[in-house]
Order: structure tokens, then sequence, then C-alpha cells
């Protein structure tokens, strides 16, 4: 589950980009999705982790991450 990473309130917090997609961002982890706006892509999401002070991929090599169809 991504609360599980991520966290919940207090801990976490979620917010809206300008396309209306959810970010929710933790003490170390952050899960965004492009699902509205995913550009020129298929719709996706990411999980990225707090590494030396950069959000960086949580899975090495894994920027998106597609929804299972
Ligand atoms: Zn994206």
């Amino acid at each position: 589950m991504i609360a599980d990473l991520v966290g919940t309130p207090p801990n976490a917090s979620g917010t809206l980009n300008k396309s209306g997609d959810l970010i929710i961002t933790g003490e170390r982890f952050k899960f965004r999705v492009d699902l509205k706006n995913p550009g020129n892509d298929a719709p996706h999401m990411h999980l990225e982790e707090m590494i030396n002070g950069k959000w960086r991929d949580a899975v090495r090599d894994t920027h998106r991450i597609y929804p299972q169809q």
C-alpha cells in the first residue's frame, strides 16, 4: 500500500498539481500520479525516495510505474 510507504497525515500531505493529479509527499517517499496529464505517455505514476537530499526513483531504473490493465 502506498500509505504504508509514504505515510499518513500528519507525516504525509497530499496536493494536486496543475493538471489535478495527486502528489503525496511523506518524510522519505513521494508518490506522484500522472493520470490526467501523462504527457506523451500512457497514464503512469512515480514513486520517489529522498536520498542524500534529492528525490530519486525509489525503484532503480523504474521512473514510470504503469497501472496494471
Ligand atoms: Zn510522469
